[in-house]
């Protein structure tokens, strides 16, 4: 022990890693920080290994970006690989819909509104009619985000006249997509946040984003380096078994290896997620509102990624959505790794050649959100499933499966559902040196990378702030 003031960050997910690259910014810090992750590897939920049967890194969840995710961007800077994360220039998404079939989503790159109004009505995968349904939603949106939390996502887009077509047809997927949950289940203020970080703000905002390499170049190996630079101490395969508190302050950290007392001047930040929280938390603090949130917050929704090889190439765009389908995305791996985007197109332009989106590829990944129903099917029924999809999409393939790999992932998101907005806690907690940072928290984003950055960042400056280094 160097006798300085230390911060312990428990967990290496994105929230942890987010929170050490703030703490370690200053290289004349007065104080030593350590990271704590039970598994072999940083990343938590962001990950990749190779798979000999697919021939290929693969990620353990195909993850989806958005060009509003700045505090993922501020990260990918400091980490040196934001060039590896490659933006549309506007939010182009080839949408299947049963009764209508394949049809882009396409809303310019710019903020100008009457482009982004166009963009709407220029979705052919519903009828033109109900296309103007979308030009009221504005109008229903609070200006507080909580104010709306009692109501699940389905009871809020009814409010504010979304007919049931539209619900099943179009907002669905959305919703699925960007919380994991149905919309009869997940809290109406997450989609109201999620309307105002993106599409609210304009379509420069609204760009879908991919990672070219896999997850753990993309976050993991170059955090692991930039920490050895900056000196943050890393221990992986060091799982923590409890804390303990007294008299309102966190007085040590129990681990598998060895017991790590805490100073009057020392912090803890937990950035493990609710269902591992609860289970180190003391017993002086089973009856506090803060374990009593966690509790009731650490049910999780699964994700289900498939990747599958193909014995040909088939034609596919480069992400490809599918409404009222078990599965939901489709990915054209093979697109991405060529750093491929969809070719631009200004906004008046309604000659939209969808030919000239689709790209070869002999690998493919698909997604399934709320995945409830298929984490019993074997891979091979998943790719079975998942071939059905990708002949919607190129019906003249004569491609079959040559390997298929499915990444079951049951932890995948927490459940935020309606009136569970005011159990995430803040990062500040009633125990003076405990600070609490992960998806779940209080970032009034739904569960994502982003909101899972924002969170370490948060809790990293008022650790600081509390420290008087700011
Ligand atoms: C399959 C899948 C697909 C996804 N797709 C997207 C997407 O497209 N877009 C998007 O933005 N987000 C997506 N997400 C969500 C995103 O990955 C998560 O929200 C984010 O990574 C969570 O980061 P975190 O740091 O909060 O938690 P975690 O990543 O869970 O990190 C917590 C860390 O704590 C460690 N830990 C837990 N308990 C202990 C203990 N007792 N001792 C020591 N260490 C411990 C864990 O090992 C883990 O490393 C997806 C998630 C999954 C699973």
């Amino acid at each position: 022990m160097s006798g300085r003031p230390r911060i312990i960050v428990m967990g290496g997910g994105l929230a942890g890693i987010a929170a050490c690259e703030r703490l370690s910014r200053n290289p004349s810090r007065p104080f030593d920080i350590l990271l704590l992750e039970g598994r072999p590897r940083l990343g938590g939920r962001v990950g990749s290994y190779f798979d000999p049967e697919i021939g290929r890194e693969i990620d353990t969840g195909q993850h989806l970006f958005l060009s509003c995710y700045t505090g993922t961007l501020a990260l990918l800077e400091a980490l040196g690989t934001r060039s590896d994360l490659v933006f549309y220039d506007r939010l182009h998404l080839p949408l299947w819909d049963r009764e209508r079939g394949l049809h882009p989503l396409d809303i310019p790159g710019s903020d100008n509104p009457v482009a982004l109004a166009s963009g709407l009505l220029q979705y052919e995968g519903l009828p033109f009619p109900s296309r103007l349904a979308f030009l009221t939603l504005s109008r229903a949106i609070p200006q507080v985000d909580n104010d709306v939390d009692h109501l699940t996502a389905y009871e809020f887009l009814q409010r504010a006249g979304q007919p049931e077509s539209v619900i099943d047809r179009f907002w669905e997927l959305v919703i699925l997509s960007a919380t994991n949950l149905p919309s009869r289940r997940v809290s109406a203020a997450i989609l109201v946040r999620i309307l105002k970080e993106s599409l609210l703000k304009g379509g420069s905002h609204s760009r879908p984003g991919y990672n070219a390499v896999p997850l753990a170049e993309l976050f993991v190996f170059p955090a692991m380096k930039l920490f050895g630079k900056r000196g943050v101490t890393v221990r992986t395969k060091t799982r923590i078994v409890g804390f303990s508190e007294s008299q309102g302050r966190v007085t040590g950290v129990l681990t598998s290896q060895e017991e790590l007392p805490l100073g009057r001047s020392d912090h803890l930040l937990s950035a493990v997620p609710p269902w591992a929280f609860e289970k180190i938390a003391p017993i002086s603090l089973h009856q506090s509102p803060l374990v009593d949130q966690m509790s009731r917050l650490s049910y999780a929704s699964p994700i289900l990624s498939v990747n599958f090889l193909f014995t040909e190439p088939v034609h596919l765009p480069l992400i490809t959505g599918f409404h009222q389908s078990p599965v939901h995305w489709i990915f054209n791996r093979d697109a991405m790794e060529l750093r491929l985007v969809p070719e631009t197109r200004s906004w008046f332009d309604w000659s939209s050649q969808a030919g000239d989106d689709f790209f070869p590829t002999q690998v493919a990944s698909a997604t399934v959100s709320g995945a409830d129903d298929l984490l019993g099917l074997s891979d091979q029924e998943l790719g079975e499933l998942c071939l059905e999809h990708v002949k919607k999409i190129d019906p003249k393939s004569r491609a079959s499966l040559k390997s298929v790999r499915a990444v079951r992932d049951r932890f995948a998101t927490p459940v935020l559902g309606a009136g569970q907005s005011t159990l995430r806690p803040e990062a500040r907690t009633a125990i003076a040196n405990l600070w609490i940072a992960g998806d779940t928290t209080d970032t009034g984003l739904p569960a994502t990378m982003e909101g899972a950055i924002r969170s370490g960042y948060r809790a990293a400056e008022l650790i600081l702030e509390a420290m008087g280094e700011r």
